[in-house]
């Protein structure tokens, strides 16, 4: 057995690359084994908080709204605007320097430090300078640098990489900070309580403080009309930074400015609520410097008069402003909700799910876009379950992003024979056929389910063959330890048809058509059924759809032509139905995903792309919805105390049903039906689509279902078993993986209350 890792040896710096895959599945494995249960209890305390900040803003959307016009407004007139921020920085007595690249910044800085013949800069925690790597720079040149952040100071006392972009050292839990200190201080003194620790920190700092020539601070924002700073923090430090010292120094971003201060207001609301999920921070500060006060005279030395330079940088940035994609990136404000929020970057943090300075969802076009496309490899963590989305103050589509990162990932891997072959066999587009395989395999899986179903005994004995599961895992990186749904015997289409009519007519209009998605129809036709019976059963007409590829699966593996063509197609299928007032119903809840939001990356047309994300709903929403439009009883209609399975249920909604609003439906039915039903609280379970039965991430999506399993553990402690009920395959799957019990979609509760 491998000797247990000493937390305090483990050196992430080593792991910052993580552009080639084993760099990254060790990245995982490290984070897994150490820093987990820190990471995972300090993003879900900021998650909670979070939800019940933006929940007190009485006018959360529309300050969203606001916040977004004018980060696109900014970034549109930049040019303009960093001229006009020049001219009030030099007006103000200021220096201005904007940096092409990040060596020319901090040559920029080092070369007035040495002018003012600085030996100890004491620095904010910023961002920006670990993407230059200033201290390096500085330090090079024999200036001590001085991080005057307390989760900054723990790392740089371990000499490590930060891990989350507003609390540097979440994955230190307090007991390894007092092992560190401990054994880097070689100090006796009571450090147990986090009182203890930040007294201890403090003391060394206050010192920083007054001995130091110049403060470096970076900047949340910028306003142009006035060279003012907008600069929020905790705990007061930067406000120190920037006031103490005679020389201050602002590095930051050019995509920091905006037109003036008056556009600070919405973002100093949203950005305290979206992450830490205070109010306000303790500190925010606004400053025109050079300030007019008096500079700090430390004991011996003379107040010197103020100096300041502002140094923005590019790096990159105005390449990702032409980015048809990638400029979205450029509105992030740094808020970190969507990290907190995702089930991955919460089990992991962002020495794994992270590149050598930004991380999380948002990470990769950071990466991608101030350094090499490569260095986003860790963005293949996002599952694309949309969980932060919504989260998002400034309302960036994160896990579109991600996609286009990944086709353009895939591009970079280059095309083999192999990959083309497969890719002509599956019909991949063209532009996609340099996918990797395990990718094309998952994107192009109606092909398999239809090969499959074909010859379901065959294909279902034989997956279980070793040389089966071997070819699996080896070729198409599927996981031996997880088991593909076994092909049906008859397809969704076929049980359908093979349905006999409905004697009684249909009493609630429009009728709907049923979208037959790839993984009911393949995977999971019973599933589909039970919803088609469930809706005739409260009298509505229901159609069932052509199977067609919907383009989800694609689009989740960054195979965008691919998803583009058959979203096109898809369109044109559901034409028909939509023109003759049918609404559309899924029960696969991603395809409801692709439906209300992802079509409007894929399709042209406008009208057809509002049409589909107004009309489209989850199976069980409708049920709800029309049952109460027409005054169903809900009770009457499916008696919970008629069902087989009992009456105590778990159930967990997935990921893309909650961002679409089409959970709380189907909780709100069984409850009505008299069902006593506990709900998971958890954001993901961990499968997410093809994403946990990928060798590569099996590991990881065990440990974030943990949590599920937990949870459902905890349910069952008073009163025994709970029938386990999920709407996701995905879902079922991982439930069934990690609990080894039969797992139920909603339809096929209600149903079994209909037999007699
Ligand atoms: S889409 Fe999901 S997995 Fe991707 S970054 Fe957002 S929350 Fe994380
Ligand atoms: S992408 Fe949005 S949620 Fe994520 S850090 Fe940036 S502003 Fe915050």
């Amino acid at each position: 057995m491998a000797a247990p890792v000493n937390p305090i040896d483990i050196q992430p710096r080593q792991v910052a690359n993580k552009s080639d895959k084993k760099a990254l599945l060790a990245a995982i494995r490290m984070t897994l084994g150490v820093q987990s249960a820190a990471i995972r209890r300090n993003t879900q305390t900021f998650n909670r908080n979070r939800y019940t900040a933006v929940a007190r803003i009485a006018d959360y959307d529309a300050l969203k709204d606001r916040a977004r016009k004018t980060k696109e407004n900014a970034i549109a007139n930049l040019p303009e605007l960093l001229r006009q921020l020049e001219a009030s920085v030099r007006a103000n007595g200021g220096h201005f320097f904007l940096a092409k690249t990040a060596a020319d910044a901090n040559q920029y800085i080092r070369d007035v430090l040495v002018k003012h013949d600085v030996k100890l800069v004491v620095k904010g925690k910023s961002i920006t300078s670990e993407e230059t790597r200033l201290n390096h720079s500085l330090e090079a040149v024999g200036i001590k640098v001085a991080e005057s952040d307390l989760a900054e100071f723990i790392l740089q006392v371990a000499d490590e990489q930060p891990s989350h972009i507003i609390a540097p050292a979440l994955h230190y839990s307090r007991e390894r900070i007092t092992a560190l200190f401990k054994r880097k201080f070689q100090t006796n003194l009571p450090l147990d309580t986090g009182e203890e620790l930040t007294r201890f920190a403090r003391e060394i700092l206050r010192q920083q403080f007054i001995a130091a020539d110049a403060g470096i601070s970076g900047a949340n924002l910028i306003a142009a009309d006035s060279g003012s700073l907008m600069l929020v923090e905790s705990e007061g430090n930067i406000r120190m930074t920037t006031t103490l010292p005679p020389l201050h120094v602002a590095i930051a971003g050019i995509e920091k400015v905006v037109p003036s201060r008056a556009d600070f207001q919405s973002f100093i609301e949203l950005l305290p609520a979206s992450a830490t999920g205070q109010p306000l921070t303790s500190y925010v500060s606004i400053l025109r410097p050079p300030l007019p006060a008096p500079s700090f005279a430390a004991p011996g030395k003379g107040t010197k008069p103020r100096e300041f330079h502002l140094v923005l940088i590019d790096n990159g940035r105005s390449r990702m402003r032409e980015d048809s994609v990638l400029h979205e990136a450029l509105y992030c404000i740094r808020c970190s909700a969507c990290l907190n929020v995702c089930a991955n970057f919460e089990t992991v943090g962002g020495h794994a799910f992270g590149g050598e300075t930004y991380s999380g969802g948002i990470g990769g076009s950071w990466e991608a876009g101030t350094g090499k496309l490569m260095n986003a490899r860790f963005s293949e963590l996002c599952t694309g379950c949309s969980r932060c989305v919504p989260q998002c103050p400034v309302r960036i589509d994160i896990p579109w992003l991600n996609q286009n990162l990944r086709q353009r990932m895939n591009h970079e891997d280059g095309t083999s024979l192999t990959k083309s072959l497969f890719g002509s066999l599956t019909g991949s587009a063209p532009q996609d056929k340099s996918a990797p395989l395990p990718k094309q395999f998952f994107a192009n899986y109606h092909e398999v389910g239809k090969w499959g179903t074909r010859f379901a005994s065959l294909a279902n004995g034989s997956s279980h063959m070793p040389l089966a599961r071997k070819f699996m895992q080896n070729a198409l990186g599927v996981d031996s330890r997880r088991e593909l749904p076994a092909f049906p015997p008859k397809t969704w289409e076929q049980l359908f048809r093979e349905e006999p009519r409905v004697e009684k007519a249909a009493t609630i209009e429009p009728g709907i058509a049923m979208l037959t998605d790839t993984f009911t129809n393949y995977g999971s036709p019973e599933r589909g059924m039970a919803a088609v019976r469930v809706l005739r059963a409260i009298g509505v007409d229901v159609e069932l759809t052509p199977s067609i590829p919907d383009g989800r699966a694609a689009m989740s593996q960054g195979m965008i032509d691919t998803a583009r063509e058959q979203a096109r197609a898809m369109a044109t299928m559901l034409r028909p139905y939509l023109d003759s007032g049918r609404k559309i119903a899924v029960v696969e809840p991603s395809v409801l995903a692709m439906l209300r939001f992802d079509c409007k990356h894929l399709l042209d047309d406008e009208a057809t792309i509002a049409a589909l994300a107004s009309n489209s709903f989850e199976a069980l929403q409708l049920v709800w919805d029309m049952a109460t439009e027409v005054g169903i009883d809900l009770s009457a209609a499916f008696p919970a105390a008629k069902s087989r399975f009992g009456t105590r249920l778990f159930y967990h909604a997935h990921c893309q049903q909650r961002t679409c609003s089409a959970a709380s439906q189907t909780i709100d039915v069984l409850r009505a039906a008299g069902f006593d039903v506990v709900t998971s609280s958890v954001e993901c379970c961990g499968m997410a689509g093809s994403f946990g039965y990928k060798r590569d991430f099996y590991e990881l999506s065990m440990a974030v279902g943990a949590d599920l399993f937990a949870q459902v553990r905890d349910a069952e402690q008073d009163g025994g078993p709970r029938i386990l009920v999920a709407s996701g395959i995905s879902c079922h799957e991982q439930l069934m993986g990690g609990m080894g019990r039969t797992v139920l979609h909603p339809a096929e509760v209600l149903l079994s209350t209909l037999r007699k």
